[in-house]
């Protein structure tokens, strides 16, 4: 059968949609790039905040929509959404021919034939380097999903809820996994889980996210290796002085801080304060001076006064980030957060987030004038697809599908492929991004 498959959410729903379609084909059947030649749709949800929710919906009422004209078409829905609503999705969308949790990867055969999933409540799920899985980025870069769920308590997240408690793969499965995506000729090596720096804690023989980039920055080649969603209270001396000393290890990290006064931090259930942050951020900046930051930030958080969000503002001022998302506080059922009062009206959690994003608007214009003009070294995503007959490629310190890219405009653009390390010279700084010229 031709199934089409719609993957929402973070790059860790990614990688579930990967692994789905690795079952897929491995059973037989072919890609669907056009939804209207698929006999089989499958939407790989979000549900982790209200606009994720409803953008998961509209996929799957977009695919039902299909279905009115083509009777014999199924429609699938899988992932965090359905993990957190299924009796309500069974109820309120009975046109769903299955229904997957996120659990159940191995399932969506079975699903796809029309079988009944195996179990209601299946075992927690976890992929290795083993399993099937067929990648869907770009050939030149992979993610690599360390560890499983959460078992930290952030009172505002669903996540714990959804995707079970905190997990790790061994390492040597992860090792395994990496070296055969370097053989495949994948030059960007991208380490994922909800709580990368957690990990290796929980294994019956403890590892650390530390030894972990050490393995990996031993192998041998031309690949980058870039760690996402640190923990603040996860970055030990020990991680700094592995990533300043790799030679793959991009000189990046992010850490969601979520806010900075004492008081919010304490009733979203998280450590640390504005002053600590700061010196973490230095502690961090003065071990691996080139260091790119990113952070994300919650405004409108129950309780959050103008005095906690000047707080904030200046803890923005001070920080100087490289790269920070802003997030208007989502009220999540099954979460703490849910039952805290005051609420924060919409109408100035929005005031808020455009207020922190002019403060940090004005810093990356100033960063832009101090980097213009110099060179840096740059892997080459592709033809963009933002922009008609430009080339996108990235610094060590710009993750792909999150982060600012660079638009390479002149110098030596001919024959540059994805994965093609090159050197860039930025020239202008156009709404977050630049051009560049391209030299080798
Ligand atoms: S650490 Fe992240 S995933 Fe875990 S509970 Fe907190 S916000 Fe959610």
């Amino acid at each position: 059968m031709k199934i089409h498959l719609i993957s929402l959410g973070c790059p860790k729903n990614t990688v579930d949609t990967e692994v789905m379609l690795g079952h897929l084909l491995q059973a037989g059947h072919e890609v669907a790039t056009d939804p209207a030649r698929a006999d089989i749709i499958v939407i790989n949800t979000c549900g982790f905040i209200q606009s994720a929710k409803e953008e998961s919906l509209d996929a799957i009422m977009a695919a039902l929509d299909l279905k009115r004209n083509r009777p014999h078409l199924r429609v699938v829905a899988a992932g965090c959404l359905t993990q957190r609503y299924r009796a309500e999705l069974a109820r309120e969308i009975p046109e769903l021919d299955a229904i997957l949790g996120v659990n159940e990867l191995p399932g969506i055969v079975a699903a796809v034939r029309g079988d009944a999933p195996a179990a209601p409540e299946p075992p927690l799920y976890l992929y290795g380097h083993d399993t099937p899985r067929r990648r869907i980025t770009p050939g030149h870069y992979a993610y690599i999903k360390v560890s499983e769920g959460c078992s930290r308590s952030c009172s505002f997240c669903a996540i714990p809820a959804i995707r079970g408690p905190f997990r790790s793969r061994p390492p040597a499965d992860i090792l395994a996994e990496a070296d055969n995506l370097l053989a495949e000729g994948v030059r960007e090596l991208i380490l994922i889980g909800q709580d990368t720096t957690a990990y290796g804690g929980d294994l019956a023989d403890p590892a650390t996210i530390s030894a972990l980039l050490r393995a990996l920055d031993s192998r041998p080649g031309d690949f980058w290796i870039r760690l996402m969603y640190a923990y603040p209270t996860g970055i030990t001396d020990e991680l700094l002085s592995v990533m300043a000393g790799g030679i793959h290890i991009c000189p990046y990290l992010d850490i969601p801080l979520q806010h900075s006064h004492p008081d919010i931090l304490r009733r979203m259930g998280r450590p640390g304060s504005g002053e600590r942050f700061l010196a973490l951020l230095a502690e961090i900046r003065r071990m691996i001076p080139e260091c790119t930051l990113r952070t994300s930030l919650i405004v409108g958080f129950p309780g959050e006064t103008e005095t906690h969000f000047r707080h904030l503002e200046d803890f923005v001022r001070a920080a100087r980030f490289d790269h920070l998302g802003v997030f208007t506080y989502s009220d999540e059922e099954q979460t703490a957060a849910f039952a805290l009062r005051p609420k924060v009206s919409v109408r100035s959690a929005e005031d808020r987030r455009r207020r922190l994003m002019e403060v940090q608007a004005a810093w990356l214009a100033e960063q832009a004038r101090q980097r213009i003009g110099h060179k840096y070294p740059a892997i080459v995503d592709g033809w963009s697809r933002e922009a008609e007959f430009l080339i996108e490629a990235r610094t060590p310190g710009q993750a792909p599908d999150i982060d600012s890219v660079i638009y390479c405009t002149r110098g030596d653009l001919e024959g540059l492929r994805p994965g093609d390390f090159i050197t860039v010279r930025l020239q202008e700084y156009v709404g977050y991004d630049y051009t560049a010229a391209v030299g080798r």
